[in-house]
Order: C-alpha cells, then structure tokens, then sequence
C-alpha cells in the first residue's frame, strides 16, 4: 500500500529490497522474472505499508509504564515521575529502555521515532542497534538530573551529541525545550536563536492543561504560547506536540498571527528521508532482518481444494 497515490492499493505486487533500500515495487509475476536470484518472503495475510512516525516519545519511559496512572498531568510529574526520574534514570536505564520500546514500536510498524529525553545519546545508539530511524532532542530544562545541572548544561551536552552523531545517517536533531512551565524566558530566547542559526526544528509540550494556561496567566500575564511568540523573535521549523487548549488563545490572534500559530503547531514534522524501512517492519514481523536480496510479496494464498 503505497503513500502515492492516495487512496491506491496494489494487490499482487511484491517490494524488491536489496541492501536496505527498495528497488522496484511491481506485480509479484514480474518480480519473480526480473530478480530471480532473490530470496522470497511471502506475506499472505499481510499489508505492507511504508512505516510509520511515532512523533512524540519519551522512549525510555516504557519502563515506568504504570507507574502512578491515571493522576492529573502535575500531579504525576510532581509527585511521582520526577522522583523516580530522579532515583532511577542513567545512560543505561535510557539505553534498555528504549531498546524495549523500539522493540515494542516495531511491532506496531513503526520505523521512526522523534525522542525527547535525558542521556539522548543513549536512547539513539539502542535505536540504532534496532535500526530505527530516529529524531533526538537536544532537551532543556531548568532543574537538575543525573544528565545535567542546569538548561545551559542540557544544551551545551545536548549539542556535544549533535556533533558526534552528525553524520550518522539513521539519526537526526532537534531542540527540546521541555514545557513552557519548566524554562525559563532565558533559555526560551536561547532556543530560539539556536533553532534559527542551527537550522533545527523545536520539539516541545505545549497548552497541555488548563493548569498550564492558568499558571502562565499568573505567573507570566499571557498564556504559553504568546509567551512563546515572544521568546522568539523569529519563526523556527516548528515540531510541536500535544497542543491542546488552543482556541481561545488563536482567537485573541490577529488573522495573520493565528495562520502562523496555527501552521508551527501543526506538528509539521518531515523526518530528513522518507521514512520508508521494510527491513524493520518486516523484520518485526518475521522475527529477522533481511541481509539478502529479497522479494517481499503480500500475495493472498488461495486454499488448494
Ligand atoms: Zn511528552
């Protein structure tokens, strides 16, 4: 099932894959001819599609699964994750975190990931070890963990791991301010700057709750994302996540502002190459990756009678 055209489904049709890259999509028949050497999987009761882009992750969190559900969001940051964060978190438990989670999103089909989390170098290694493509962002936030002292110490390692990885071909960068109600105006404007002059989408929480509007009101006499607009006095590539609670604020914009509010909170996110990856959809499902040139065919099976 190809993205293009839409609303198109090819039946009888097999995907040539050879070194990790697609070299043709056509009739099974004619696959068969064209490549003959190639090794044959045939998928009878499945849809192959492109893999999918899971845009928002704290990948490693898949080890705090329940942990204290169903709280309202500040109550289960204040009062539970962030002291466990603070106890547990390590290169290594954000290492087999995500590999568990990359794992667990392989199987559901998807290929790449946009990550925000402590120790990003770690979570991007166990991505590459799963071969996932994947997005990491450089984090900022204002209080201390067993990754950084402070927002100046987040980037400046943040960065360091951009530059180490810059030309790793599965892994790409962004800049992940946390929240509105965990950065300062500051590290905003620093955001800001270095999101314009690096080129980097920004990746960040924002009009989560009604507590999160509420507190800005009081604290900052605007709500977050005017707050926003004003740390940063030029549009970067927006890559923002769970909005909520917009409407009211987009109604206070002028026309021209709303569009531009609207359209950097649209989530536009384009990972740098199509996310297009039988090796780890198909490797998830057959439980092995595919090292040879191969035939993919989703085929229905006729019963023999
Ligand atoms: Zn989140």
């Amino acid at each position: 099932m190809p993205v293009e055209p839409a609303g198109s489904v090819l039946t009888d049709h097999a995907v040539a894959v050879r070194d990790g890259n697609i070299e043709a999509v056509l009739p099974a028949g004619e696959a068969r001819q064209r490549f003959p050497g190639y090794e044959q999987v045939d998928l009878p009761e499945h849809v192959l599609i492109p893999g999918l882009v899971n845009a928002h992750t704290h990948a490693a969190m898949t080890l705090m699964r329940g942990l204290a559900d169903d709280l309202p969001l500040m109550r289960w940051l204040e009062e539970h994750i962030w002291p466990a964060e603070k106890r547990h978190v390590s290169a290594q438990f954000v290492r087999d975190g995500t590999l568990a989670a990359c794992a667990e999103m392989l199987r559901g089909g998807i290929t790449c990931f946009n990550d925000m989390y402590f120790f990003p170098d770690a979570a991007l290694e166990s991505a590459l070890e799963a071969g996932m493509r994947s997005v990491h962002g450089i984090i900022v936030i204002e209080f201390p963990s067993a990754y950084a002292a402070d927002a100046a110490d987040y980037l400046r390692k943040g960065l360091e791991v951009r530059d180490r990885y810059r030309d790793e071909r599965l892994a790409s960068f962004c800049i992940a301010p946390h929240a509105p109600y965990t950065v300062a105006d500051a590290s905003l404007r620093q955001v800001a700057v270095l999101a314009a002059e690096l080129d980097l989408p920004v990746h960040m929480h924002v009009h989560e709750t009604e507590h999160e509007v509420q507190g800005s009101l009081a604290e900052h006499g605007m709500r977050p994302l005017e707050r926003l607009r004003r740390c940063s006095p030029r549009p970067s590539r927006g890559m923002r996540r769970r909005c909520r609670r917009m409407t009211c604020c987009a109604q206070r914009l002028s026309a021209a502002r709303r569009r531009s509010a609207w359209a950097s909170v649209s989530a536009r996110f384009a990972p740098a190459r199509p996310p297009i990856s039988p090796r780890s959809h198909c490797a998830a499902r057959n439980s092995r990756p595919f090292t040879t040139p191969c035939l993919i065919s989703c085929t229905p099976q006729v019963a023999s009678t």
